[in-house]
C-alpha cells in the first residue's frame, strides 16, 4: 500500500498543480480585461474551465480510494459468497437499471463459507460490476447482459466471475490494466482494479482476467475457503 500511496500522491499533485498554474493565468487575464484589454480568444473562460475539470479529476481520485481503501481494521467474518454477490447487486441496482444492463446469475450450490473482509470484497466485486456496465456502454440497450457466476475448486477456493459481453480488451490492455493508474476512460482513475487486487491479495487470494470466447471481458476473484488461507 506504501508505493500505491506514493503513486497517488504523485498523481493528484498533477491536477492540483495544473488548477495552481490555471488559475495564476485567470489571474493575470482578468486583470488584462480589469485594464480593458479584450480577451479574444476566450482564454479566460477556457482556464476556468479546465480548474473545473481538473479539481473534477481530482475528487475522482479521492472518491475512488475513499470507496476502496476505506480507512477502518479490517474484520474478517465468514461469509457466503452467494449472499455478498446479492448485497452487491443491491447496491448496484439503480446503476444497472439506469444503463439498461440485465444481470444473469450462476450460484454455485453448496460453498463453503468464505473468510474475508465484507466491505472490502463488496467493494471489489462492485467496482467490477461498474466497470463491465460502463464496457457496455458501447452496446445496444437490449444487448447488455453481465454473467455473475460463484463455484468453488477442489482446493476449497471460491471463485467469483463477472463477465460481460462489451468489446472487451486487447492483449496489451490485458498486461496493463492491472498497474495503478491505467486507464482508457476519460475520467477514469485508474485505481479500481489495481486496488481490488491489493484488497483481494491481503485476502491470499488472487484476481485476474480471463479471455472469453465471446469476446467480452471476464475478471475472477479468487478466494480463500473457509480455513482462511489455504495454509
Ligand atoms: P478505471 O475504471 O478508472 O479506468 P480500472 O483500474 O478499474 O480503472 O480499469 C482499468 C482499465 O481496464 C479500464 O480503463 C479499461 O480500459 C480496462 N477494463 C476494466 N474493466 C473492463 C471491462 N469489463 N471490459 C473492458 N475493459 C476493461
Amino acid at each position: 500500500m506504501g508505493e500505491m500511496a506514493a503513486g497517488i500522491a504523485h498523481e493528484l499533485n498533477q491536477p492540483l498543480a495544473a488548477i495552481a498554474n490555471y488559475a495564476s493565468a485567470a489571474g493575470r487575464l482578468a486583470a488584462l480585461q480589469a485594464r480593458g484589454s479584450t480577451d479574444t480568444d476566450g482564454e479566460l473562460p477556457l482556464a476556468l474551465t479546465q480548474i473545473g475539470e481538473q479539481a473534477l479529476r481530482a475528487g475522482e481520485i479521492i472518491r475512488t480510494l475513499r470507496a476502496l481503501a476505506q480507512n477502518r481494521q479490517t474484520q474478517r467474518e465468514f461469509v457466503d459468497v452467494n449472499e455478498l454477490v446479492e448485497e452487491v447487486l443491491r447496491f448496484a441496482r439503480s446503476d444497472l437499471r439506469l444503463n439498461e444492463v440485465q444481470i444473469i446469475t450462476e450460484f454455485g450450490v453448496g460453498l463453503p463459507l468464505a473468510l474475508l473482509d465484507r466491505i472490502q470484497i463488496q467493494q471489489v466485486l462492485l467496482n467490477l460490476l461498474r466497470n463491465a456496465i460502463e464496457a457496455l456502454a458501447v452496446k445496444p440497450r437490449e444487448r447488455r447482459v453481465v454473467q455473475i457466476r460463484t463455484s468453488c475448486d477442489d482446493t476449497q477456493r471460491l471463485l467469483i466471475e463477472v463477465t460481460d459481453d462489451g468489446p472487451g480488451a486487447s492483449e496489451d490492455l490485458v498486461t496493463r490494466m492491472f498497474d495503478p493508474f491505467f486507464t482508457t476512460k476519460e475520467t477514469g482513475t485508474g485505481l479500481g482494479l489495481a486496488i481490488s487486487r491489493t484488497i483481494v491479495r491481503a485476502h491470499r487470494g488472487e484476481i485476474y482476467h480471463r479471455a472469453v470466447s465471446t469476446g467480452g471481458a471476464s475478471f475472477v476473484v479468487e478466494l480463500p475457503g473457509p480455513s482462511g488461507s489455504g495454509e
